[in-house]
């Protein structure tokens, strides 16, 4: 039910569209933005980065949307108003499977934080969009199987891959 606040709030908020990819919705928003104003230079960046680490890994043909949230101000203000601002832990993307909506935190991909890489956050959520799951544990398994096989099927140290030959 809150994911249904949030997207009255993005509505509301300078949210901007991109043309499609395939037949999804891309935008982005920041408290910053004023309408009609092109977006900051770090807001491009990091749009530009998901972008490539979107098309790299398996996504929905159509109907999802993706908002990528600009800067942490922003975060925290869209956090609270999903009232998920008290939670423990760093979060770096939200998936609401329902509303096939994907927040994605926008400074988490351009500015990574140690052991996080950006293709990491984009794996995780496609994984949890794909899988339509809120399992963590399977999430994490699909992210990580998709990150190694795009690393031409090396897993990275310490993280265990299955892989599952022919029957
Ligand atoms: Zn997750």
């Amino acid at each position: 039910m809150r994911i249904r606040a949030l997207i009255l709030f993005l509505l509301v908020s300078a949210l901007r569209s991109f043309p499609s990819i395939a037949q999804n919705q891309f935008s982005f928003v920041s408290d910053f933005a004023k309408a009609g104003q092109p977006a900051s230079p770090e807001c491009l960046a990091e749009s530009t980065l998901f972008m490539k680490l979107l098309s790299a890994y398996p996504h929905p043909v159509s109907g999802w949307s993706f908002v990528l949230v600009c800067d942490d101000t922003t975060w925290q203000h869209v956090m609270r108003k999903i009232g998920m601002a008290d939670d423990i832990g760093e979060h770096y993307g939200e998936t609401d499977i329902k509303d096939k909506l994907t927040l994605i935190r926008g400074t988490k991909l351009t500015r990574a934080d140690m052991g996080v890489p950006p293709e990491r956050i984009v794996a995780h959520e496609l994984a949890h969009v794909m899988l339509r799951s809120l399992d963590e544990a399977q999430v994490d398994r699909q992210a990580f199987a998709w990150m190694a096989e795009r690393h031409g099927g090396v897993p990275k140290s310490g993280i265990r891959v299955h892989h599952h030959r022919g029957r």
